[in-house]
């Protein structure tokens, strides 16, 4: 039922996105939120996500920076603050072959420092120390909903065959259904980048976090609480979300060899997930009708999930409901 004065708004799409979205306007108290999604945590994308703070494949680089800068503010504060949220603060050790990477721009300054070659894993000559958000997605997502609950949204399960399934009579609607969107507004600048991760259980040794950015096989170590997420993969345009054996052998394989002390892990789960790619991303308002578009993250959507819920925010500031 439409609370009294505030503006209709629906989102459409539960993934990391979506939820964000609907975070920042129900925040306000000026709007009415309803969630309709086909699937909610914990079986979207976004719960199959790693995930750190870090830009990766996802477009276009500058607005993307403006975006992880915004997001990585809202996620320190929430680890300061709000310990249930499932962030923490962490270093992560980032191998790199240029010394200065893109990304370095969306971090604030004190929170980067070039690695001694002493502290670099043998093979490796260039590395940053960066001081960055570590999300455990299944605890950010579970709370993100609680939240929403407790702010008053409405949750609905439903797939769409159209947008129109849901346009409001007044107010907004915001697309944040991901991969699902290649359908929706049968966009083919759409594509599915597929990822195959293992869970390891968690280990009695102190965390160190790696992110090989160097070799062209992705390699990551990520602790967390429910186990060490070890990765992965990222195949443009592959979208079948069955794990590959050999896949998970050599994500095992790369990431001993960064870290030698991951020998003969006991290995609780291998999966696959498939990130939202496409060309940039796409954050407008369509031209013709109340639909503010937020989709296709790529590789990077819990990094910036915040920052793009403010860009829809001054879309729907600026435009007429
Ligand atoms: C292996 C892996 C590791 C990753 N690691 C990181 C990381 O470390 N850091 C990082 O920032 N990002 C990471 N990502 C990327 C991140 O997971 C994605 O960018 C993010 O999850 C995209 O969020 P989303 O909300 O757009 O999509 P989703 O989580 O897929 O949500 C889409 C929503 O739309 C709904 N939907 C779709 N179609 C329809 C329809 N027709 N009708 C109704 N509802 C629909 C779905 O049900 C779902 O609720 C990783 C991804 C993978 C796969």
């Amino acid at each position: 039922m439409l609370q009294s004065n505030k503006i209709p708004l629906v989102v459409a799409g539960g993934g990391v996105i979506g939820l964000s979205t609907a975070y920042l306007f129900a925040q306000s108290g000026r709007y009415d939120v309803e969630i309709v999604a086909a699937q909610f945590p914990p079986y979207t994308t976004s719960n199959k996500a790693a995930a750190i703070w870090s830009p990766y494949h996802i477009a276009p680089k500058e607005k993307a920076q403006t975006w992880s800068s915004a997001s990585y503010a809202w996620l320190e504060k929430l680890a300061a603050t709000t310990p249930q949220s499932g962030v923490r603060m962490v270093q992560l050790l980032k191998l790199e072959k240029d010394k200065t990477p893109w990304w370095q721009k969306a971090v604030p300054a004190g929170k980067v420092r070039q690695a001694a070659q002493h502290e670099l894993p043998q093979g490796f000559s260039l590395g940053f120390f960066v001081n960055v958000p570590m999300i455990e997605t299944p605890i950010f997502l579970d709370w993100l909903v609680a939240a929403l609950r407790q702010m008053g949204v409405r949750f609905h399960e439903q797939t769409l065959n159209d947008l129109s399934e849901v346009y409001p009579n007044e107010g907004w609607l915001v697309n944040c259904t991901g991969l699902g969107a290649a359908a929706l507004c049968h966009d083919p600048a759409m594509f599915a980048i597929q990822g195959h991760i293992a869970k390891v259980k968690a280990q009695h040794l102190p965390e160190k976090y790696i992110d090989d950015c160097v070799n062209e096989a992705l390699t990551y170590i990520f602790p967390r609480q429910d186990g060490w997420i070890l990765g992965g993969t990222a195949y443009s345009h592959l979208d079948s979300t069955e794990v590959v054996t050999t896949e998970i052998e050599g994500i095992l394989a790369r990431c001993a060899a960064l870290d030698p002390r991951l020998q003969d892990l006991e290995v609780l789960e291998t999966y696959v997930g498939l990130r939202p790619g496409r060309v940039a991303v796409r954050l407008e308002r369509d031209p013709n009708q109340r639909i503010i578009h937020n989709y296709g993250h790529g590789g990077a959507g819990f990094t910036v999930a915040w920052g793009c819920a403010q860009e829809v925010w001054q879309l729907a500031q600026t435009g007429t409901p």
